[in-house]
C-alpha cells in the first residue's frame, strides 16, 4: 500500500476527478483490516459489535428495558435519545482512528453506509440531519469534520436533508478530564450555537462519530431546542462501551473517552 506523503496528496487531487477512477487505481479497502474490498470484510464485519441491549435509550446504561434509566428519568435533557450503530471497539475504533486522524476521509463512505443500515433498521426519523460541528481551529488543521463526511453519505442513504451551517461551535472547549460533571456541563454550554431561526416544529438528529458521555451532543440539542426544535436526538455510528463508575448521562462526546484507567472518568484524546 503506497504510503509516501506525495501519493497521498495526489490521491486526493484525484478525489476531484472521480472515484469512479480511483477505484482502479485504489481499490477500496476493508476499513477494519485494509484488505481488498468495497466495506467491512465478513470477518471484520463479525467482529463489530452491536449496542448494548437492552439499554437506557439516552445514556446506555443496560436496563431491563429500552427506555430511559431512573437516573435519565430524573435528568433534564435537550435530547430524547442517543443511538448508535456499534459499540466502540475493534475493529470498528481503529477505522474510526483512520478516519479522525490518519486522513482517512475516504473511509466515510463505508462507514456511512455502516449507519444507513443501522437506521433503517432502527426504523429512524427525522426533517434534517446536522453532524456535530467542529471548531474552526480543528477544522483547520484536520481539513475535514468527520461527522460531516458520515452525515452526508447517511443523509443521501436515507434521503434525509442534511443542514451543515444551522449550528456552530462558537469556541474550543477545555480539557474536560478534570472537571467534575456539573463543571464539564458548564464548560460546553454555549459552546455550540443555532444560526437557523426557522428551526419551529422540526425533528433533528444530530450526527456525531463517537459518543462517550454526550455532553456535545446535550451541548448542540440545547442550541438547537433554543432556537425552536421540536425535537432533538442523536445518532453516532459508535458509542463507548457502558463501563461500571461512570456517574452518569452528562457532559462530553466527541473527542473524549472513558478510561478504566482514570476510574471512568471521561478523559480527552490525546489527538
Ligand atoms: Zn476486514
Ligand atoms: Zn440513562
Amino acid at each position: 500500500m503506497p504510503n509516501d506523503t506525495g501519493l497521498r496528496n495526489w490521491r486526493h487531487g484525484l478525489f476531484a476527478a472521480g472515484e469512479a477512477v480511483l477505484d482502479v487505481f485504489f481499490p477500496p479497502r476493508c476499513p477494519g483490516c485494509g484488505r481488498v474490498g468495497s466495506t467491512f470484510c465478513d470477518r471484520c464485519q463479525a467482529r463489530i459489535e452491536p449496542p448494548t441491549a437492552p439499554a437506557c435509550i439516552r445514556c446506555g446504561h443496560p436496563t431491563v428495558a429500552e427506555q430511559l434509566c431512573p437516573t435519565c428519568r430524573e435528568t433534564p435533557s435537550a435530547l430524547d435519545r442517543i443511538a448508535s450503530s456499534a459499540i466502540f471497539a475493534h475493529p470498528l475504533r481503529d477505522a474510526i482512528h483512520d478516519l479522525k486522524y490518519n486522513d482517512g476521509r475516504n473511509l466515510a463512505r463505508p462507514l456511512g453506509a455502516r449507519m444507513a443500515v443501522s437506521w433503517q433498521q432502527g426504523g429512524f426519523t427525522a426533517d434534517l440531519i446536522m453532524p456535530v460541528p467542529l471548531h474552526a481551529a480543528r477544522l483547520a488543521e484536520r481539513g475535514y469534520n468527520q461527522a460531516a463526511l458520515l452525515a452526508r453519505v447517511l443523509s443521501q442513504s436515507v434521503g434525509v436533508p442534511i443542514d451543515e451551517t444551522a449550528i456552530v461551535r462558537q469556541r474550543a472547549t477545555l480539557q474536560q478530564a478534570k472537571l467534575k460533571a456539573v463543571e464539564r456541563r458548564e464548560n460546553v454550554k454555549d459552546a455550540f450555537a443555532a444560526r437557523r431561526t426557522d428551526l419551529t416544529g422540526k425533528n433533528i438528529a444530530l450526527i456525531d462519530d463517537v459518543c462517550t458521555t454526550g455532553s456535545t451532543l446535550e451541548a448542540c440539542a440545547q442550541a438547537l431546542r433554543a432556537a425552536g426544535a421540536a425535537s432533538v436526538w442523536a445518532f453516532t455510528l459508535a458509542r463507548a462501551r457502558w463501563e461500571p463508575g461512570y456517574a452518569g448521562p452528562a457532559p462530553d462526546a466527541d473527542d473524549f473517552r472513558l478510561s478504566p484507567a482514570s476510574g471512568g472518568v471521561a478523559v480527552r484524546e490525546s489527538a
